[in-house]
């Protein structure tokens, strides 16, 4: 999906010497290549299900899937998300390059690009400057599907680039990780070639490579692109809130295992440097276990565990300390019915933008 709305002539600033919330468009070979990464994976997941009956899904193919889902889901979960974005343990330095390289193969982009707009999704939730809420058109019938598109996978198409200077200077300053940020198109070949070389060894044969290829490359990257842009679609509308949130986040059950943890996004905004999402008696998140493991391991520290105190305070927050966490400068949800372009000004600068 994408805009015809004029453009600002120049990216907003949030006062003096604050850095701009964008960094130019995209130009039009890397909106080529976003396109082929959505497409490739979807049109192989649409052609699954007839190819299931008759052609070839064996063991080895179901098996590679799952392991090349959770390496990569995890990759983004743990990786992207709760170590790199928020800041909810730390990490050795393996166990970081590990994190970031396994979340470069979901085909999600490159670990930056990633922390970078997710960031700018937790400063803006729900409001205008969100690169992905599906708030921004209205709360009519029509507005709202819209919106569900636009947050599930239309803001994807968006040529505005997320200012890495601003939202991930952290990442930037890490030689590390722009290396990793930097073999982006390396890592998703091999997000690719791997399961394809896989399959072909176990069954020794080309034809084992090639739907290894489609069923644990193509068709796995399609079913996690679904899930994680489900956090961002259904978890910001359909679901319950059991926590007080300043923006419409949701808990939505049913995606807990597909989506290893982060459909308790209600917790997660109301706390989003807490290492669990999933806080309350039988919330299953898998993230926060291999986090647990990692801890053990000596290869995690200073993990942010929830307490049941801080949890009964975030239940319980009172009105005008939601208010105070608010940005008094940006209008109401309901009042945001348009587009956002990033021409507003702002008083929040990166260091607000973890939690
Ligand atoms: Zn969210
Ligand atoms: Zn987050």
């Amino acid at each position: 999906m994408t805009t015809t709305a004029p453009r600002p002539a120049s990216p907003a600033l949030d006062g003096p010497g604050a850095r701009p919330l964008l960094d130019g468009q995209r130009t039009s070979g890397e909106q080529l290549l976003v396109k082929v990464f959505v497409a490739l994976p979807l049109l192989a997941l649409l052609a699954a299900v007839p190819l299931a009956w008759g052609w070839g899904l064996s063991w080895t193919d179901i098996g590679l899937a799952v392991f090349f889902y959770f390496l990569s889901g995890l990759g983004i979960t743990v990786g992207f998300h709760r170590h790199f974005t928020h800041r909810a343990f730390k990490a050795t330095r393996a166990l970081r390059i590990g994190l970031a390289v396994a979340g470069s193969l979901a085909f999600q982009g490159s670990i930056i690009t990633w922390v970078a707009d997710h960031r700018r999704h937790h400063s803006f939730t729900d409001k205008q400057g969100d690169p992905h809420s599906p708030w921004l058109f209205g709360t009519t019938p029509v507005a709202v599907a819209k919106g569900f598109v636009h947050a599930h996978l239309g803001w994807l198409f968006e040529r505005d680039k997320t200012n890495a200077a601003r939202f991930a200077p952290d990442l930037l300053a890490d030689p590390d990780i722009r290396r990793v940020n930097e073999q982006f198109l390396g890592w998703s070949l091999l997000s690719l070639t791997a399961p394809a070389l896989l399959g072909g060894l176990i069954t020794w044969s080309w034809w084992g490579a090639a739907t290894a290829l489609f069923w644990a490359g193509l068709v796995r990257i399609a079913v996690l692109h679904h899930v994680t842009w489900s956090i961002n679609s259904i978890c910001h509308m359909i679901g319950n809130r059991p926590f007080r949130v300043r923006d419409r986040s949701t808990n939505f059950w049913p995606l807990a295992i597909a989506s290893m943890g982060e459909s308790w996004h209600n917790l997660h905004h109301a706390d989003p440097t807490c290492a669990r999402h999933g806080v309350q008696r039988g919330q299953l998140d898998m993230s926060a276990r291999l986090i647990a493991i990692f801890e053990k391991l000596g290869w995690a520290h200073d993990v942010r565990w929830p307490t049941p105190r801080r949890l009964a305070r975030l239940a319980n927050r009172p009105q005008d300390e939601l208010e105070d966490l608010a940005d008094p400068g940006r209008p109401p949800l309901q009042d945001a019915g348009r587009r956002p372009r990033a021409t507003r000004t702002t008083r929040r600068t990166e260091t607000d933008d973890l939690s």
